[in-house]
């Protein structure tokens, strides 16, 4: 294993998946209601070929993958998936990042393939907001699901809470008592103005911090894994941590150590900058090892030093749901 860093001298070690651009929920903030196009399946990568991109970034120093979508427990079979990952030597990380609508029916064979943890994202408790945020009922299967979770040993269970000035931002204090009562981890992300989704207000992460200092002070904390853009905080005593994750008010680029592989088979070096490699074609082709290994490498060393969200440079090309967030 040889370990890749990109021209700015970032470890990458991570590589998030998108598995599908289908998803049971529309998230204000990600697709519109209607008039989504999505992919015919045949343009979709088949698991043997992830498998094989895979097997190749492992072999580059890929030791962390995470699957995501659109939801990617609509895909049928994902265990699957999960087992053929768990195989690959070199990957120690398997995760998962879902809406939580379809926890309960699969936490306990997610585990049992391989899956070490989940992020569920949750951006409020009262049930006809979400069903504002999500255009869909399903508060109820989403917090049953974060139990399941739990139940199934997928831990550390953290909560993604997409924090939008005027529509939720009124319920950071209630996630981040949860740190302490229920000892969640809670993660406040900034909306990002992003593909077909609706411009909604974020709220800085330095005004959310502030906020929470109703509730005691913050210390520094350790993230349980990686480091990536997030940074993570406790209260005293608390067995829950709370991070930050703030693409908008502070650059989080210097601390990047992750590739994206998109739906349709395409590494993506960097979310917020429509570059990108495309795999599927020599894939399709009959791509050797050595080939993949060439196209990661060269995706690798494409990454920008930083997005440029601030000077409002914008992706263009893609819906988030592609891309996996
Ligand atoms: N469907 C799964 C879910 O919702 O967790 C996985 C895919 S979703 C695209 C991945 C993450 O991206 C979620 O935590 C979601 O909240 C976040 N996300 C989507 N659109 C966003 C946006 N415009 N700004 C910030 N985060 C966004
Ligand atoms: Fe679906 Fe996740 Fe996008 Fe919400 S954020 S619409 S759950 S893909």
């Amino acid at each position: 294993m040889t370990g890749l860093s990109d021209s700015f001298q970032r470890p990458i070690n991570y590589l998030r998946i998108s598995v599908t651009d289908r998803c049971n929920l529309r998230c204000l903030y990600c697709m519109p209601p209607q008039g989504i196009t999505l992919l015919p399946r045949s343009e979709i990568l088949r698991y043997e070929e992830i498998q094989a991109v895979a097997q190749t970034a492992a072999a580059l120093g890929i030791t962390k993958v995470r699957l995501t979508g659109g939801e990617p427990l609509v895909r049928s079979e994902l265990p699957h998936l999960i087992r053929m990952l768990s195989e690959i030597e070199g990957i120690d990380d398997i995760s998962l990042t879902t809406n939580g609508v379809l926890l309960r029916r699969y936490a306990a064979s997610l585990k049992e393939a391989g899956l070490g943890r989940v992020n569920v994202s949750l951006d409020t408790l009262n049930r006809g907001r979400f069903q504002r945020i999500t255009r869909h009922d399903k508060l109820g299967d989403v917090l049953d699901g974060i139990e399941a979770a739990r139940e199934a040993g997928l831990e550390p269970v953290k909560l993604n809470m997409v924090v939008m000035r005027g529509m939720n931002d009124d319920e950071v204090l209630d996630f981040a008592r949860l740190t302490i009562e229920q000892g969640w981890h809670v993660r406040f992300i900034e909306t990002m103005p992003f593909g077909r989704g609706e411009r909604l207000d974020f709220v800085p992460a330095a005004e959310i911090k502030e906020r929470l200092l109703s509730l005691g002070p913050l210390e520094p904390s350790l993230p349980s894994h990686s480091n990536g853009p997030a940074r993570y905080f406790r209260f005293s005593g608390a067995k829950g941590t709370i991070g930050f994750i703030s693409p908008l008010s502070e650059h989080f680029c210097f601390n990047c150590n992750r590739l994206r592989l998109t739906v349709d088979g395409t590494l993506r070096p960097c979310l917020l900058s429509d570059e990108e490699v495309d795999l599927k074609g020599p894939l399709w082709k009959g791509a050797s090892p050595q080939e993949l290994s060439r196209l990661i490498q060269q995706a690798v060393a494409a990454k920008p030093e930083r997005h440029r969200l601030r000077e409002g440079v914008l992706p263009k090309g893609r819906a988030m749901c592609q891309l996996g967030g």
